[in-house]
């Protein structure tokens, strides 16, 4: 058979996890907490089935989740999203990429995505027939060169992927930034995916620049959130996207086809619970805490680093240690150190020469000073 997706393999989320639990190491590779969600959340699922949503929920979502979801954007991001019209509650953020790909992307369009990247993105834009353009994040520092993106678009470029904060590198995007991206994309019919699900896990009192602030580009763009990251549920797979309402009609076109609703329950309960704010706005004091521990119980390991910006990921640069590629030491880390992170090279397009490996900090602290023991001793 012809199948779809030669070149890929079993992501390598999966691949990590099972190792770490086949070698019972600690697992700071697959992105989750390792700690509970706040019980008053999960009562408020109790009592949503105890109340009888049961059954399908709305199509676009549950009016009261999309209302709370567009006043929370436009509070924080001035931005003017209607309910109605333009929010929609997804099963995860990966179905809102997923989703959205499939309802713009024909066969020879091309996608600008930067490297390296979450590993959702490509498959999905191969999966229409669309071309991948990597633009490679320029090192040290993991930022974008402006003058190269402009170099790669055509007239062929039909969607580009901003995420930020930014899985694998814990970098964000900054003010400047957005305004260089807005300039380059006025005139254009561009559609720009902005993957946001960090975007309350954002460090030192830097704001993020959501898409949403910039209207040169909401007005082109799909924005992707997930409460998963926010309320430590990655299990729940629950998430949301917000766009103009001509693309969004685009989207429900297929999302209607593609899951039709997510968990009404869980929609029930996470409307309830967004009510407090203090619920999202205390992410990022609550990370900065764990990030702060974790560094500074291996400030004197051979491990070099820069403290991640945001998201619950810590890149750790191992060239002191070994000349052994990342996959390599990842493997030997978890069977002989019994600890396991995610090599960056799956992330990213010819980088063998990484010498990074990405650690997961969204564990509790007790995990956290194990596993530092164990770097410590590396
Ligand atoms: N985008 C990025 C950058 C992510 O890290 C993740 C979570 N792994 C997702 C999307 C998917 O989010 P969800 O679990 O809500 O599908
Ligand atoms: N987003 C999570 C990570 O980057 C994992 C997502 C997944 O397992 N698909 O680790």
């Amino acid at each position: 058979i012809n199948t779809k997706l030669p070149n890929v393999a079993t992501t390598i989320f999966t691949v990590m996890s099972n190792m770490a639990n086949e070698y019972k190491a600690i697992n700071l590779s697959q992105g989750f907490p390792n700690f509970e969600t706040d019980s008053k959340l999960m009562n408020l699922v109790t009592s949503a089935m105890q109340k009888g949503y049961n059954q399908y929920a709305p199509m676009p979502g549950l009016a009261s989740l999309r209302e709370i979801i567009a006043e929370k954007t436009n509070a924080l991001y001035n931005s003017n999203y209607h309910p109605d019209t333009e929010v929609t509650v997804t099963s995860g953020a990966t179905q809102a990429i997923f989703t959205i790909i499939s309802a713009f992307i024909n066969k020879g369009d091309e996608v600008i995505v930067f490297k390296p990247a979450y590993d959702s993105y490509e498959p999905s834009i191969e999966l229409f027939g669309g071309n991948v353009i990597p633009v490679q994040l320029s090192t040290p520092n993991f930022t974008v060169d402006w003058e190269e993106v402009a170099n790669k678009i055509t007239s062929k470029t039909k969607m580009m992927i901003i995420n930020t904060p930014h899985n694998p590198t814990g970098t964000i995007l900054s003010k400047e930034d957005m305004l260089k991206l807005e300039n380059l994309l006025k005139g254009t019919d561009i559609i720009l995916l902005s993957d946001e699900v960090y975007e309350h896990i954002i460090f030192d009192s830097q704001p993020h620049q959501s898409v949403a602030r910039f209207p040169g580009l909401s007005e082109r763009a799909f924005i992707t959130a997930s409460f998963g990251k926010t309320f430590h549920t990655t299990g729940w797979k629950m998430g949301y996207c917000i766009a103009p309402k001509e693309l969004m009609e685009e989207f429900r076109k297929v999302h209607q086809f593609n899951v039709f609703c997510s968990n009404h329950p869980m929609q029930y309960a996470l409307a309830e619970y967004l009510k407090t704010p203090d619920n999202y706005l205390s992410l990022p004091n609550f990370y900065q805490k764990k990030r702060d521990l974790f560094l500074s119980l291996i400030k004197d390991s051979k491990f070099s680093y820069t403290p991640a910006s945001g998201t619950y990921f810590q890149l750790l640069d191992y060239t002191s240690i070994t000349n052994e590629s990342d996959v390599a030491f990842a493997e030997r880390l978890t069977k002989e150190y019994k600890i396991a992170s995610i090599p960056v090279s799956v992330f990213n397009l010819n980088s063998q020469d990484d010498k990074v490996l990405r650690f997961c900090f969204a564990k509790t602290d007790e995990t956290l000073k194990k596993a530092a023991e164990i770097l410590c001793e590396i």
